[in-house]
Parts: C-alpha cells; structure tokens; sequence
C-alpha cells in the first residue's frame, strides 16, 4: 500500500471547483492556512520545507532571505560585508529577481541539510520517495525534465516590476505549453514511483501552475485551462491506486490575478486526512499517521517486524538445516 502525496505549487482552493474538477478536490478538499514570508507573501522557498517538517520556517531556517541571498553564489562573495551593502527591503527584492533570473541554485538545498541540523522530515522511517520537491534535493548532481525547463525560461518568464504581479512572458501560450510538460513529467514520475510498488510515500512536486499563474493575468483563460488539464493529470494518476492506497494534493499558496494569495489547499481520497490538516504545518502529521496506523509497508519497517521478519527467517533457515 502506499500513499501518494502531489504538490501542485500555487493550487487555489478558490479556483478549483468539484464538478469541473473531481481530481483537484478529491474526495474531500478545504482552504487551509499559509504562512507569510518577510517578502510580504508565502513563498515556495520556505514553505516546501515545513510542508516536509511540520516546522514553521524560522524554525527549519530555510527562510527567504537567508536561503536565496546568501547561499547564492553570484552574491556569496560579497556576503561578508552585504549586511552594510544592501537594505533589508533590497535583500528581499534581490532575493525574488534571484530566484527567476539566474541559473544558479534556487531551490537546490540538499535533502542533508534536514540531517545535518538535526531535523526530521516525512521522509524519515519509512520507504519514501522524494520526487523535484523544492529545497529537499536528494541527488544534486541530477536534473529532470522540470528542472532543465525551469533553468532555461528566458524571456518566456521574466521579472517587471511594472507588470500585474510583477512578471511577464514574451508568449504566454509557448510559456503554457512548458509548463504544461513540467506538470506532466512530474505526473508521469510520480506514476512511474506508485507503480514500482517499491514505496510507502511516493512524495512528488510540481512547479508548472505556479509559473502559468504568474504570467496569466492578462489571459486568465490560460490559468482556467491549467486546472482543467492538470485535473485531467491527476486522474490518470489516481486511475493508477489500488486498494489502500490513498492519494493527497498539496499546495502552498494560492494564486490569482498573478500573485500568491495567502491560501493552500488540501484535498484526499481519505477524508480523514483532510479533517486533520488546517495549516500547512499539519500536512506531515496527518499522512504520518495515515501511513502509522494502516498497512502501507511494503517491506518491513517498524523494529517489531523486523524482529518478526527475522525469527520466521531464521525459523526457515533451521528448517533447513543452515542455523
Ligand atoms: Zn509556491
């Protein structure tokens, strides 16, 4: 059995609807609590993590300012004396223009920060998989699909100030299309990890509709049709549970008219799941302990079974004649 948890950055519990959008909303969804960046709105950069940790961000300390400005290379060597250089205002703002303007590590911490600080995450004691989630990077050495699309954007996504929501795209419809196909490879990974049976918690992300909002301000039919096809993703995703499994989407924030709104969503095949969590903080609580009380192991994990395991091994193996 394994439960499968979708990330969808940006996925508005305003914009989903159950009629037009049964995968989106599952079988049971509500809005739940976000968590508000010193940009002035939730960002992915933090939010990912306590999605991960169940901490807020200061307590994580992958915050906005900390995590973009001074671990990004273009700017390390200038981080020793930057404290008098740049306003705090300024270190937010570059932070943004960082994150969609360079090339370098926006949302590359390695999954051993978690570790290496002393913080556990859901992916922690159980057979997991961790698939493109933000700040979490199980293998920085490799890229997929999303990340090589995110990386060489251009002018199909760039930052101004003067736009609604302070970005724009050269052709918003080519820009879809991209995003689009980061959705898809997610999804199509996300499937590939469920189907291994090899996991307890297939845990997968997706940037896509997060980007498509940002651009889609003056074409809001673009970000409409994001949902319908995504919704459509999704499905072929929860075409492929079997018995036990369950299926969680997950957002962030909220997105509308180009900016992030100050609302996540949760939606489950299990409405119990959905009943426990009303903040972000409470996503990996919840699905821990879907995953502690049924039986999603498909191989041992807990020490009784694996005392269990061992006594019917070495039982077989008297038997036989080796102990
Ligand atoms: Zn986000």
């Amino acid at each position: 059995m394994t439960i499968v948890v979708f990330g969808v950055d940006a996925l508005d519990p305003d914009l989903v609807d159950t009629g037009e959008h049964p995968h989106l909303t599952l079988d049971a969804h509500r809005s739940i609590e976000t968590i508000v960046s010193s940009s002035g709105g939730p960002s992915t950069h933090e939010l990912w993590p306590t999605i991960i940790t169940g901490l807020p961000p200061k307590e994580h300390g992958l915050v906005l300012d900390d995590g973009i400005t001074w671990e990004n290379p273009i700017i390390a060597a200038a981080s020793s004396f930057a404290d008098y250089i740049f306003p705090d205002s300024l270190r937010t703002r570059l932070g943004g223009w960082l994150l969609t303007n360079t090339d370098s590590d926006a949302f590359r911490t390695p999954a051993t920060y978690y570790p290496s600080n002393g913080i556990e995450t859901i992916f922690d004691g159980y057979e997991s998989t961790a698939i493109g989630i933000p700040n979490y990077v199980v293998d920085t050495d490799t890229e997929d699909r999303e990340h090589q699309l995110r990386r060489n954007m251009g002018e199909l996504f760039e930052r101004d100030p003067d736009a609604t929501g302070g970005h724009r795209s050269a052709d918003p419809v080519a820009f879809y299309e991209q995003c689009l196909e980061m959705t898809m490879i997610r999804t199509a990974r996300i499937r590939r990890a469920l189907r291994s049976r090899k996991y307890e918690l297939v845990f997968g992300y997706t940037s896509g509709l997060d980007l498509i909002g940002h651009v889609s301000h003056s074409r809001p039919e673009l970000q409409q049709r994001a949902y319908d096809e995504i919704n459509e993703f999704v499905g072929e995703l929860r075409s492929d549970l079997e018995e036990g499994d369950e299926l969680v989407v997950v957002s962030d924030h909220g997105l509308q008219d180009g900016l992030h709104t100050e609302e996540a969503m949760i939606a489950a095949t299990d409405p119990t799941i959905v009943e426990a969590v009303s903040s972000v903080i409470e996503v990996r609580a919840a699905v821990e302990a879907q995953l502690d009380q049924q039986d999603h192991t498909p191989t041992a994990r807990r020490e009784t079974d694996a005392v269990g395991n061992e006594s019917e091994v070495r039982e077989q193996l008297e038997d036989l004649g080796y102990m």
